[in-house]
């Protein structure tokens, strides 16, 4: 699944392809975004797809995993409807984030909600807070999640109170990088977010600080210098989950819920 056209979502797709099996890919449709290179790496990226079964989705698909549900909440700007939510208390007290015009292409992501039994987990790839406000305004539509998966790699454009503390997160799952994302205000929103128990991280943010950064225990990556270690997630119908640490097998159980 291919979320969006920006370097770090599709940049890879060709080495990847040729380092597993991959029988179906999944996108959000031509590019409408200009500029940023996006145009020639949508050409090598369609060269590929031509070869294999794809797919594009909207708002409101299901991608038919078997065991789980996976809907598409959001994908190319369009987002799925909030008419029947809860109301969200959150959008009385937070002011909508100002869109960011001249880039689209975050706002392009395409948001999946998983479910698996009692699990449930939330990933809109790189929607942006405007949009996130969007979404959840005034009701929310996605309801209690179990994790989190930070939007934009945890930059502070991708964070907002009206989502981030909406979901009743148990874990959050920040994927950044040393440089990109970790930034320091996602910090102290995502721990204020009622639930909260944990934040895992791809790397150790060199922006946050020991301030920001969870315990080494749950960030793959300490050296800025990548060593491409992983967080592994299995979740279970019950709804318990358990996150393990590749890089030192460090692991954790959350247990279901009563
Ligand atoms: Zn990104």
């Amino acid at each position: 699944m291919v979320s969006h056209y920006d370097i770090d979502h599709v940049g890879d797709v060709a080495a990847i392809l040729a380092a597993m099996p991959v029988k179906h890919l999944i996108d959000n449709g031509p590019p409408q975004t200009t500029g940023k290179g996006i145009e020639g790496r949508y050409k090598t990226y369609a060269a590929v797809y031509d070869k294999i079964d794809h797919a594009v989705v909207k708002p409101g698909d299901k991608i038919p995993i078997k065991g789980m549900d996976v809907s598409v909440v959001a994908a190319a700007t369009k987002l799925v409807s909030n008419g029947a939510g809860a109301t969200n208390p959150l959008c009385a007290t937070t002011a909508a984030p100002e869109e960011i015009t001249g880039d689209l292409e975050d706002n392009m992501s395409i948001g999946l909600l998983f479910t698996a039994g009692k699990f449930r987990m939330l990933d809109l790839s790189d929607l942006e807070g405007a949009y996130s406000y969007k979404l959840m305004c005034p009701r929310n539509p996605i309801g209690p999640v179990d994790v989190y998966h930070v939007n934009v790699h945890g930059q502070a454009k991708g964070m907002t109170p009206v989502l981030a503390q909406a979901l009743g997160a148990r874990v959050a799952i920040m994927e950044n990088g040393a440089r990109k994302g970790g930034d320091p205000p996602a910090f102290p929103m995502l721990r204020a977010a009622p639930g909260m128990e944990d934040i895992w991280q791809v790397h150790s943010s060199m922006a946050a600080g020991k301030d920001g950064n969870p315990p080494e225990d749950f960030i793959a990556n300490l050296d800025p210098q990548c060593q491409g270690k992983w967080l592994r997630l299995t979740a279970r119908q019950d709804g318990s989950f358990t996150i393990t640490n590749s890089r030192n097998g460090f692991s954790k159980t959350y247990k279901a819920r009563n």
